[in-house]
């Protein structure tokens, strides 16, 4: 027969680990394990089953008279409907301890037909289900539920286009974001704060791993769900890199530097988010610790991830600060925008880690000017800054529609193409092959800047002008030239190079 102490313990263990941000499942999971021969531990095994199921853990517990009494189980339930489930059982604890709470009378019986969950519940669980296989399904990549005045709209997005699906009254998208939080193992309760989750599925033996990004707006919280598969190969080297020369200085680059901070940057949709998951992918052979902070939708075998979730103390920047004290090789940080983020990294690539981050930028001295308007000191990035790799994605002629147009002069020039000669260059006029865009896969072209003395000195200068001119040294054959080349060899339309180079060109707001 259980004692009120066992009970007492159970309950104030459990609230303190749900308190410190360890989610219900894993918290019953390390207690079940912690005392494997008690009572309450056993019922464990099955209560853990019955919640990943998607069962309330109050009508977990009822499954138990025994250990658990109504009384026991209803103050369970309030907590839960408040969200405040770690104060609840420290409420229970206390309960306990004076013996307002007992309990039960040590039978052994379960009590399945508790289990039969509301219809409700019931129908919550499937129609997530049903959300996350039709789009698993239908190769979408991205879910959004969109809260309006009086209700909510689903949305799925294959590429950049959002589709309207269906819509929901306020009462059941309430439950299924209570769902979708219980499944990314986030504060049920916490309403007000941006939360990072993950959820890991199989849908018809396919392993999909969700980002889940929980976001309050003025009608309600946000969900977006992002879909990607970890099983999906990484896309190879030569794939990506095209050019053998500079598929050997990015694997130098990465293989070689031992600290430091990379930079991978570029325009709004250039790719570089493919280019620092290849280089992660190439570190991790097994010889380094790799943090990855705030990318946890990725996480490959061998990466440790850490999640960040502001809520509950774990920013960014104590993520990072974490990290650093258990010393890894590197450190894989997911955006680099805030002044404190940018800091820490710049401190950690001194110290002998090798941060890997991505900045969206529109050429290489950009990444220098937002480096120093996170007010970074000079002195930080001059021992910090090991390279900067900056790439441009031009879309490729669809080959089915191509066709040679003439290009005059003055054509040319009101393209900001003054440099290329009139003549016929190849253009296209779009097909159903290539979607009427004229336009059928893309080329990426990069520029890999290590610094060297001129660019050092600079740097600590903290002068943007003399960055400036400093890279221009390095760079050799500019982008806008290559990007030229390529529409001159036929590769792209005119119209591509003058769309990639005002891109290039473009000044960022100060
Ligand atoms: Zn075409």
């Amino acid at each position: 027969m259980l004692s009120p102490r066992d009970l007492e313990k159970f309950s104030r263990k459990l609230g303190k680990m749900l308190g410190s941000g360890i989610p219900l499942v894993a918290s019953l999971e390390l207690l079940a394990r912690e005392d494997a021969d008690s009572e309450i531990s056993k019922a464990l095994e099955k209560v853990v089953s019955k919640l990943k199921e998607g069962y309330t853990f109050s009508s977990c517990l009822a499954m138990y008279p025994g250990i658990f009494t109504e009384v026991y189980v209803a103050m369970v339930k309030a907590s839960e409907l408040q969200g405040r489930l770690d104060h609840g059982m420290i409420e229970i604890a206390d309960g306990c301890a004076d013996g307002t709470i007992e309990p039960g009378n040590g039978s052994d019986e379960i009590d399945e037909t508790v289990m039969s969950p509301d219809e409700e519940n019931l129908k919550i669980i499937k129609m997530l289900n049903q959300i996350i296989s039709d789009a698993v399904k239908e190769k979408m990549n991205r879910v959004v539920c969109k809260p309006e005045r009086d209700h909510v709209k689903l949305l799925v997005a294959s590429g950049n286009h959002l589709e309207h699906r269906e819509t929901f009254d306020k009462g059941t998208y309430d439950r299924l974001t209570a769902r979708v939080k219980l499944m990314s193992a986030l504060d049920i309760g916490e309403r007000q704060l941006p939360q990072d989750g993950r959820i890991l599925v199989k849908v018809e033996s396919e392993m999909v791993d969700i980002r889940v990004q929980l976001v309050p707006t003025v009608f309600g919280e946000q969900i977006m769900l992002f879909f990607s598969r970890p099983d999906e190969k990484m896309p190879a080297l030569e794939r990506i890199f095209t050019d053998k020369a500079q598929k050997e200085m990015f694997e130098r680059l990465v293989q070689n530097q031992k600290s430091g901070l990379i930079v991978f940057a570029g325009p709004h949709g250039s790719g570089k988010t493919t280019t620092l998951d290849v280089a992660t992918a190439q570190l991790n052979d097994g010889s380094r610790v790799i943090f990855e902070i705030g990318r946890i939708y990725k996480s490959p075998a061998g990466i440790s991830c850490i999640q960040v979730r502001p809520h509950i103390g774990m920013t960014m920047v104590n993520s990072i600060r974490t990290a650093v004290r258990s010393e890894p090789e590197v450190m894989v940080i997911e955006d680099f925008c805030e002044e404190e983020v940018a800091l820490e990294c710049f401190k950690a690539a001194n110290e002998g880690i090798l941060v890997l981050t991505q900045m969206g930028a529109r050429n290489t001295s950009e990444v220098f000017k937002q480096i120093f308007n996170l007010k970074v000191p000079p002195f930080l990035v001059y021992g910090g800054i090991a390279a900067v790799m900056f790439q441009v994605l031009a879309r490729k002629l669809c080959p089915h529609c191509r066709k040679e147009v003439e290009f005059t002069t003055d054509d040319l020039f009101s393209m900001g193409l003054s440099d290329m000669k009139p003549g016929k260059y190849s253009d296209s006029c779009g097909c159903d092959k290539c979607n009427n865009s004229g336009y059928l896969g893309r080329e990426a072209f990069y520029e890999i800047i290590v610094p060297d003395k001129n660019l050092k000195e600079a740097i600590i200068k903290g002068d943007n002008n003399e960055i400036s001119l400093a890279l221009e040294s390095i760079q050799g054959t500019r982008l806008e030239t290559r990007i030229r080349n390529y529409a001159e060899n036929g590769h792209t339309s005119p119209r591509e190079a003058a769309r990639i180079r005002a891109i290039l060109s473009l000044q960022a707001p100060v």
